[in-house]
């Protein structure tokens, strides 16, 4: 009956209480899989966290039904127009929390949390010269795009970050910090926790990088390259005023805004590559990634042991090479 062939993504988070997450995440995801929605969905006893991709019909239908729950009545839905659906699957799971922080001491965002500062406020705030900017995300998140000037946490995982501001804390003593992730989940809990550690002047970005970039009146200015997000379309533009790339290729270090997955499935490390630095590597972060019997590539180009050999002669490399 869809007459509408118009997709888009739902990127949504409530924190409220959910009594039996598992009993919950069952019902709901029969729910999404009746409206035909594909996406991924947490939930936990302290709330939501989801992005679902559908058609306009069926994403209004699911967030008609969402505001009609008294517990996700006032929850916040950010759209995105997308030409098809952003998953291939429909997940809704249990979790223990919805961003993993792993705190000693639990943060409830009801109870403390990072002052919120709209759009606007945050790009003025953001060019105060006694602001420290605080970028709350994973560093391969950094990388492809952030704001400008902000610090990146020496962290692989979200999981890291407190442990990084305690061996970092002269960055930010005595400033304002500001934080700022993807869709404003992670800012909730990570900025209630810089006030509970002592930091008296924190404030976050509310709804995200992704409200950000959608503000008429900024147009994500002052934010460099794209924002990663997570499904299928890796990245999203943020930035309506420029468009400064500051990725750079993991290979040969020229500017670069495509990432790829290391070919190898043990490995799989994300990586920005060009598709030519991917012909010439065998889309493999090391050597032993590149002669890999696994190595993905190889089987999608069914390359001959001879193609490998050659390619790998470029990088004054060999498959009877010592590892
Ligand atoms: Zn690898």
């Amino acid at each position: 009956m869809e007459s509408n062939a118009n997709y888009q993504v739902l990127l949504y988070y409530n924190y409220v209480h959910i009594e039996d997450p598992e009993s919950y995440a069952a019902e709901h995801l029969k729910f999404c899989k009746e409206l035909e929605l594909k996406g991924r969905i947490l939930v936990a006893n302290e709330g939501i966290n989801g992005t679902v991709s559908g058609t306009v019909g069926q994403t209004q239908k699911y967030m008609d039904a969402m505001h009609n729950d008294p517990r996700f009545a006032d929850m916040v839905f950010k759209i995105d127009p997308h030409e098809g659906h952003a998953f291939k699957k429909m997940h809704v799971r249990p979790r223990k929390e919805l961003v993993t922080l792993r705190l000693e001491d639990d943060i409830n965002p009801h109870e403390v949390t990072g002052q919120y500062l709209e759009p606007q406020d945050f790009y003025e705030a953001m060019q105060d010269e006694n602001t420290v900017v605080l970028d709350a995300r994973n560093d391969y998140e950094y990388d492809l795009g952030h704001f400008r000037g902000a610090v990146r946490p020496d962290i692989e995982t979200f999981r890291d970050l407190p442990d990084w501001v305690r061996e970092n804390k002269h960055i930010l003593e005595g400033k304002k910090v500001l934080t700022y992730c993807t869709g404003g989940i992670r800012c909730e809990k990570f900025s209630g926790w810089l006030v509970k550690e002592g930091f008296e002047d924190v404030a976050q970005l509310h709804g995200g990088i992704v409200t950000y970039g959608k503000d008429p009146e900024v147009k994500g200015d002052l934010w460099d390259g794209k924002l990663y997000v997570f499904d299928e379309r890796i990245s999203v533009p943020v930035n309506r005023k420029e468009h400064v790339v500051v990725g750079v290729d993991y290979f040969d270090g020229q500017p670069c805004e495509r990432y790829i997955n290391c070919a190898n499935p043990e490995c799989n490390k994300q990586i920005l590559c060009s598709e030519e630095n991917e012909h010439k590597y065998i889309r493999g972060c090391t050597h032993e990634c590149r002669v890999s019997p696994r190595n993905m590539y190889v089987k999608e180009h069914n390359l001959s042991a001879e193609e490998v050999e050659s390619r790998l002669a470029l990088l004054g490399e060999s498959m009877k090479q010592e590892a």
